[in-house]
């Protein structure tokens, strides 16, 4: 049978991105085949779609970095046909064929069960946005971060990583700090649990090393110079997770921030984190997401509408997350 997919060709022009029809036998190799229901756009989807980044790394590739589906067949001793899965990161999109199309062959090994609790479509509301906000949570706490010690800055705070994050934060107790470029958004913001706005441009601008101690842990999805004033404006032993690169890559800082506060950066991977953190991730996820505040956060859309959706996140306009409805 065949299927319709999103999938990027080497051309000697760079890469052509489209609609296509595929057949199963076009598969990769793998031992779980999935009909595939519902997907996500994160940023890193945005960059992939439009076909000028070096996400893809191996040509044909089906685009899409998670997916949330039904097993159709198993030689997998843990998944049965039936059985609802999800599945973040592990290379899809990259170097193995991802969740734009109705069907997947995969590794069962990379293969969580969808967590009781959550349908389908709210495990991709999440998606790999929500997980990476969960597992920068998780990073704080394991390194002592807790309320008690003050308020936790969110960056990035409109987008998927960044809702996501201050619904859970706000969730554990904490007084959350939103630094947003869409003021306008302010509302939203408080909605999901967000008791203070700043101005992303406060951020921007090139700080001191060192300024006023304004928060005890800070989830960063924008990297570059807001990673360094959330640096040095974090208080004494504070935690941040550094999880995005919205604003750039670079770092401009300097080590005061740790030899003089005992300030700790953790980084936050998403795609190649263990299994066992994985699972505890979504287990948390399924337990601790306030999942009125998801459902406030999130668009669902049309397969049909995917290079669209791309588009927006790409200019900084999606707000939340986006659902895209596959199969
Ligand atoms: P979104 O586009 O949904 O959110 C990013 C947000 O960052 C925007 O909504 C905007 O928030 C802010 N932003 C965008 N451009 C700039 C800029 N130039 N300067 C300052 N702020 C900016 O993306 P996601 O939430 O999906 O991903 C966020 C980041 O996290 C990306 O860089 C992504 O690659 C990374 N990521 C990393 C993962 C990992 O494994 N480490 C996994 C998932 C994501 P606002 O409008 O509120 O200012």
């Amino acid at each position: 049978m065949t299927f319709k997919a999103i999938r990027a060709d080497k051309t000697d022009a760079g890469q052509d991105v489209r609609f296509v029809e595929m057949d199963e036998a076009e598969l990769m190799p793998g031992d779980v085949t999935i009909r595939v229901t519902h997907s996500t756009v994160n940023y890193k989807d945005g960059l992939a779609l439009s076909g000028k980044s070096p996400i893809v790394r191996k040509f044909p590739m089906v685009l899409g970095i998670d997916l949330a589906g039904v097993v159709l067949q198993s030689a997998h001793g843990e998944f049965k046909p039936g059985d609802e899965v999800l599945l973040n990161g592990f290379g899809l999109s990259e170097t193995h064929f991802g969740g734009y199309a109705e069907r997947a062959r995969v590794n069962g090994d990379w293969l969580l069960k969808v967590p009781q609790g959550l349908t389908r479509a709210e495990a991709m509301a999440i998606g790999t946005a929500g997980y990476t906000a969960m597992l920068s949570v998780m990073a704080i706490e394991r390194q002592g971060g807790s309320p008690s010690a003050g308020p936790a800055l969110v960056t990035g705070a409109a987008g998927g990583v960044g809702s996501v994050a201050i619904a859970l934060l706000a969730r554990a107790g904490w007084r959350v700090i939103a630094s947003t470029g869409r003021m306008a958004e302010a509302e939203y913001l408080k909605g999901l649990g967000a008791s203070e706005i700043v101005d992303r441009a406060e951020l921007l601008k090139p700080g001191r090393p060192l300024g006023p101690e304004r928060w005890a842990a800070a989830i960063d999805s924008v990297g570059s110079v807001t990673l360094a004033n959330a640096l040095a404006q974090t208080r004494y032993g504070g935690v941040v997770a550094a999880c995005g690169l919205a604003g750039g890559a670079d770092l401009p800082t300097t080590v005061l921030p740790f030899i003089l506060r005992g300030v700790q950066l953790v980084g936050i991977d998403s795609v190649n984190c263990p299994m066992p953190r994985r699972r505890e991730a979504w287990a948390k996820l399924a337990k601790e997401l306030d999942l009125l505040a998801l459902r406030r956060m999130t668009v669902v859309e049309p397969f049909d509408r995917a290079f669209e959706v791309g588009e927006r996140i790409r200019a900084g306009h999606v707000r939340g997350r986006v659902v895209l409805e596959i199969g």
